[in-house]
């Protein structure tokens, strides 16, 4: 593999756009598999909707709960994990609700565990507050990625053998021209707003008290005793803690009138208004207040890269199995086009996701993973969920390392060999 040269002109392995779950997994898992990375991370932070939006549940890690089996369902990253989570507690133990099972988490304490994670592997370089203003990809006849930006130490050149889109949004993919697909605003999945409360009574965020509070917020939105804005909204414990995550789901006529840069202020007035409504008539809650705000909503749909294979509904449904896959998807098709519900299409198995799936079209030489991955609007519905975007991380970035060590695009890494260099890590 090549050395990186400093600055200006730097080359590595791989470089991960987007430094969300799938972005990090899969630069930990290229790293660990000796390649050069660096992640490009255009917020102040690395995480994702974790970090920035306060995702407080980690879903896709386990096979249906009929199947009544509780082991993970991809054993290697997504298990390592949230197991480590746990260990330090920035995850509770996994939960059973209804057809799926879950595992509880506090961001805050998660973002601990990536800085660890990033920090203990010194082949890994992460820059934050990155603009990408340039991008040349490889095609046939050019064998390496170029990108030109700037970050607060100023403007800089990089240049890959491999490059992942794990933006959420194929944000290279589409700045660089390469195959993307995707729906407008108007029928994408709905994004929510997630603040942490302090001062709720701890009834009103177990089992039943959940949902006689979420009635009782209708009820009053719908009478005009709140904002109309406040008729969605769900409480959940954080834990280990005493606070509670507030998820405001945002209604589409919201979305469609707020400019985009607006609307974590918008949902965040919301916010302020339901706390004063519970002060004011519920009991237990003279001293609610705010005490953590997202950076931003929580995305759950954006642009996706067309791949050299895509994963549909049927595949989810039918629990298809290839010869190609490289990660597994548990979770049902959840998808959220009304805010007040989401509607569940449950599965009877896990679904593989191909090695295509995670290769652009029309550049061999870019990947992707997460939820800007190859897959239909309906299958997005499942293979979004933050376990899956570990699982399919990992696996693009083993395949990114294999392809950096032998001089090969992305598209000519065969599945096997990342199931086998990926089971290794799991046996050793
Ligand atoms: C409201 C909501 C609730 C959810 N609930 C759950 C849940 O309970 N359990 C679960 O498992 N999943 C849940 N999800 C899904 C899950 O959070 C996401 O799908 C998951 O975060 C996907 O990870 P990702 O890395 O693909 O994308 P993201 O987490 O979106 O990360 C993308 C990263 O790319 C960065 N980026 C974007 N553009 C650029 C650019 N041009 N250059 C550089 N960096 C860029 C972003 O800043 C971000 O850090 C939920 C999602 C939402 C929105």
């Amino acid at each position: 593999m090549q050395q990186p040269v400093e600055d200006p002109a730097q080359h590595c392995d791989v470089v991960v756009v987007g430094g969300g779950p799938a972005g990090l997994a899969a630069a930990w898992a290229a790293t660990d598999q000796g390649a050069r990375v660096v992640v490009l991370e255009t917020a102040s932070e690395t995480g994702g909707n974790i970090t920035g939006a306060f995702v407080h549940t980690i879903c896709g890690l386990y096979a249906p709960a009929e199947t009544g089996s509780h082991a993970f369902v991809n054993p290697g990253l997504p298990a390592r994990f949230a197991t480590a989570l746990q260990a330090v507690g920035a995850a509770g133990e996994a939960e059973t609700v209804g057809k799926v099972r879950v595992v509880p988490t506090d961001p805050g304490r998660i973002r601990r565990v990536i800085e660890q994670w990033c920090a203990a592997r010194p082949g890994l370089r992460v820059r934050l507050g990155v603009r990408i203003h340039e991008a040349s990809l490889a095609l046939a006849d050019v064998r390496t990625n170029t990108l030109l930006g700037r970050d607060a130490t100023g403007s800089f050149r990089i240049t890959s053998d491999i490059v992942v889109d794990t933006t959420g949004d194929a944000a290279l993919a589409q700045q660089a021209g390469a195959s993307v697909e995707g729906h407008p605003d108007s029928e994408r999945q709905l994004p929510s707003y997630i603040a942490r409360l302090a001062g709720v009574p701890a009834a009103d965020t177990a089992g039943y008290g959940r949902l006689r509070w979420t009635a009782a917020l209708a009820r009053a939105a719908r009478k005009g005793a709140l904002d109309p804005r406040a008729e969605s909204a769900l409480l959940r414990p954080v834990p280990g803690s005493k606070d509670a995550f507030l998820t405001l789901n945002l209604s589409r006529s919201l979305v469609l009138e707020t400019a985009r840069e607006r609307l974590a202020e918008e949902a965040g007035r919301t916010v302020d208004a339901v706390v004063a409504h519970l002060r004011a008539n519920r009991e237990g809650y003279s001293d609610c207040q705010v005490v953590a705000s997202p950076r931003h909503e929580g995305r759950r749909e954006g642009t996706r890269m067309r791949g050299r294979s895509r994963v549909n509904a049927e595949d989810v449904l039918a629990g298809t199995r290839s010869e190609d896959e490289v990660a597994l998807s548990s979770w049902p098709i959840e998808l959220w086009q009304d805010h007040r519900r989401a509607t569940f299409r449950h599965i009877g198995a896990p679904c593989g996701i191909p090695l295509g799936a995670l290769v652009s079209a029309s550049h061999p030489r870019l990947g992707t993973a997460g939820r800007c991955l190859s897959a239909s609007h309906e299958a997005l519905g499942a293979l979004r969920v933050i376990g899956t975007a570990l699982a399919t991380g990992e696996a693009v970035g083993i395949a990114s390392a294999l392809a950096a060590d032998r001089g090969i695009a992305l598209a000519e890494v065969v599945p096997a060999d990342v199931r086998l260099r990926r089971d290794a890590t799991i046996s050793g």
